[in-house]
């Protein structure tokens, strides 16, 4: 069978540190989003956000149960689990190479997919008038990313999950580095094509941002203290 059918989450107890005698910062966090469902989430700074988007990829130290459509994430092999979950982080890291090398790094795709998938993102949106800074497969990309604006990196890396066609998107907003006129490059492209049959975790920063989502969570201290639909809050 084809696995992740559809990108249903469920989140049981989970807790998480950055190191072995580290305080939990996220605490005994349990929820659900159903496959296809869009959650917005918000908090003050320091209250587990960019934490919680790591623990869901055991990117950190993790207690308690992750399941994705069905299967416990602790026992699926880590690289299936990180090509069918895609997240943004808010400075994604890339790597040194061209655009085409950090789209597919093992060269599986044609060239006319990874031209779609950075139009579906919207790269070519951020195109200035004159030829030189003119984005290809080619542009080379300086170590970590370095010679992109990080709302640039954040729509390649939107366009590396579009690709891999990831059924789980977790987009941790880029805070004060992110222009409007990138922010809205990346909201449009998610409600677009880009959106359609993957679940969304949107880390916000601006209220605009979520106001659309089907269900908010906020996060206080660590812990879930609302989670419900916009209305509801
Ligand atoms: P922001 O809105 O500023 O991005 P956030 O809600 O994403 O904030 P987190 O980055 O998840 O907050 O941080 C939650 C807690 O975890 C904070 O107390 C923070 O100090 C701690 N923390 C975050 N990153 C690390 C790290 N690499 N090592 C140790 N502690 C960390
Ligand atoms: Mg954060």
């Amino acid at each position: 069978a084809y696995w992740p059918a559809s990108g249903h989450l469920e989140v049981e107890k989970l807790s998480a540190r950055y190191s072995e005698d580290g305080p939990k910062v996220l605490r005994d966090v349990s929820f659900e989003v159903v496959a296809g469902e869009r959650v917005g989430i918000v908090g003050r700074t320091g209250s587990g956000k960019s934490t919680l988007t790591l623990a869901l990829l055991r990117c950190i130290l993790t207690e308690g149960n992750v399941r994705f459509d069905g299967l416990l994430t602790e026992k699926i092999n880590l690289d299936a689990l990180r090509s069918s979950i895609t997240i943004i982080p808010q400075v994604p890291e890339l790597l040194s190479g061209t655009l085409r090398q950090n789209l597919d790094p093992f060269s599986e795709h044609d060239d006319a997919v990874l031209n779609d998938a950075l139009r579906s993102a919207g790269l070519f949106n951020l195109q200035t008038e004159d030829n030189q800074s003119r984005i290809t497969l080619d542009t080379q990309v300086a170590g970590g990313g370095a010679n992109l604006s990080v709302g640039q990196r954040q729509i390649l890396a939107l366009a590396r999950a579009i690709v891999r066609r990831s059924k789980l998107l977790i987009l941790d907003e880029a805070t004060s580095a992110i222009d409007y006129e990138t922010d809205s490059i990346i909201q449009t492209s998610l409600r677009t094509e880009l959106g359609k049959d993957v679940t969304l975790l949107t880390v916000a920063h601006r209220l605009q941002t979520i106001m659309d989502s089907d269900k908010i969570m906020v996060l206080e201290a660590g812990q879930i203290v609302e989670f419900g639909k916009p209305r509801e809050l």
